[in-house]
């Protein structure tokens, strides 16, 4: 099941999108409800609710996408260095937490996390703060979207809290992930969570090995899978929910492989008017341009 959520005659409004990817069947709900985008979805899935009647099925080519969460409930949670090649292109780079200057896979995962508010659509633009950075870089990344929540989840359990996956491009100003040392600020700037294009149920793809490409403009710049994770997704949940209470709708963004813009020398940060593409094999793809 992949649920969109979207724009159609001035209105926001939830429903699912077919297979061929042509048209989404569009869910009745109250204007409120559908305000909350596709969380309002994956709670009454959740909870085991019925799902409202389906409606209008639109043409692809008659809404606009929104991000599947627009409005995440609180912090999206963020894994960082974890592939191994993209530790060892960033590791003189001085980008802090205790793993400086090493080319080694953290001894545990590196958890942080960017405000809701930096969550856009796609196709919307990301903002180059030319005031405050010049050094914006992109970040492929699986997100995993927590179905059921709980505090204390065993690696063997975690699967069962997973919902589905989108795409997120963990957008990050390099020269302020140095200044201010930890990484929130750097990773939060508005329009720096570019997210979508849709919420993807996890029978959908297998995420023990999955396709993950970032374009910027015509140029490929990373290739991976997500076999390649220091930390796997069990391994994550496991570790943010040993503390913390996960809730259905928590984003977990899994890290980015090798090939971000910092890792060339010289470096290739992002220019205006640039195009970033992410696509991840069995979701689709993510496309944001540089303002
Ligand atoms: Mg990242």
């Amino acid at each position: 099941m992949k649920i969109a959520t979207f724009i159609h005659n001035g209105e926001r409004k939830v429903g699912i999108v077919n297979s061929e990817l042509n048209y989404v069947e569009c869910f009745k709900l109250a204007p409120a409800v559908a305000n909350l985008g596709g969380l309002a979805i994956l709670e009454l899935l959740v909870e085991g609710e019925e799902l409202p009647e389906l409606g209008a099925k639109i043409e692809f080519s008659d809404i606009k996408l929104e991000a599947p969460i627009p409005r995440p409930r609180r912090n999206i949670f963020c894994a960082g260095k974890n592939y191994l090649e993209h530790v060892k292109e960033v590791a003189h780079s001085g980008l802090g937490s205790g793993t400086t200057s090493s080319t080694a896979a953290p001894d545990a995962p590196i958890i942080f996390s960017k405000v809701p508010e930096s969550v856009i659509a796609a196709g919307a633009p990301i903002l180059r703060h030319a005031h405050l950075t010049s050094q914006v870089d992109y970040e492929a990344e699986l997100a995993v979207i927590i179905g059921i929540g709980g505090r204390e989840i065993s690696q063997d359990d975690a699967m069962k809290h997973v919902w589905g996956y989108t795409i997120i491009n963990d957008v990050s100003a390099r020269d302020l992930q140095k200044r201010h040392q930890q990484w929130h600020l750097a990773k939060s700037l508005d329009s720096f969570c570019p997210m979508g294009p849709w919420l993807v149920s996890k029978d959908e793809l297998d995420v023990s090995d999955t396709t993950i490409k970032c374009w910027v403009n015509s140029e490929l710049r990373q290739n991976a899978s997500t076999s390649q994770f220091i930390f796997d997704i069990p391994s994550l949940i496991a570790t943010i929910s040993a503390g913390i209470t996960l809730y259905p709708g928590d984003i977990i963004a899994t890290g980015t492989p090798s090939g971000v813009g910092m890792g060339f020398k010289p470096p290739k940060f992002l220019q205006s008017g640039d195009r970033v593409r992410i696509e991840i094999n069995g979701i689709g793809y993510l496309e944001n341009r540089v303002a």
